[in-house]
């Protein structure tokens, strides 16, 4: 994170295992106990482009684990965003917190009328992330730039209508 960034076209150490390897590394390094239900919110956050709530995570999970409860979900994605392992984002116009496993920077862009949340890469993003842990001395853990507004598919059906 930050300032030990790979150049475009090497291949990321990371990339080595799964985001949701990275995650389950994680909360054991935390010395939480590796529960398949703990180990399952990992997989499907590292798997996801999709930033998914907890209450989408849970809903997907809940067929799969019927004793999984949404406070398991809630304390696993609160101790993985403590760890810096994921990012955190703001509401996408529906109230709920969205979770992001891409902690490399770069700025998210959430559309209020569907409630998508798409990655956008950019250099001035790991720019600002530099100038932040520089000038405030902080360890940077996570962070989010997110912008809101309409898709261009939901452009397209508002002007429809
Ligand atoms: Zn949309």
């Amino acid at each position: 994170m930050g300032i030990n960034h790979t150049p475009v076209g090497q291949p990321m150490p990371q990339s080595l295992q799964s985001a949701g390897q990275r995650l389950t590394q994680a909360l054991r390094a935390a010395g939480l106990r590796l529960t398949p239900q703990r180990r399952a919110i990992c997989e499907l956050l590292g798997a996801s482009k999709e930033h998914p709530s907890a209450q989408q995570i849970y809903t997907a999970l809940k067929p799969l684990y019927p004793s999984l409860s949404l406070a398991t979900v809630y304390n696993t994605l609160d101790a993985l965003v403590s760890l810096g392992a994921i990012n955190a984002l703001g509401p996408a116009g529906d109230a709920a917190v969205h979770y992001d496993a891409d902690t490399e920077p770069h700025v998210n862009l959430a559309c209020i009328r569907c409630h998508r949340i798409i990655d956008l890469e950019s250099d001035h993003v790991a720019a600002l992330e530099n100038e932040v842990s520089h000038t405030s001395g902080y360890q940077i853990l996570g962070a989010s730039v997110t912008y809101y507004g309409l898709c261009p598919d939901c452009q397209q059906e508002v002007e429809k209508a």
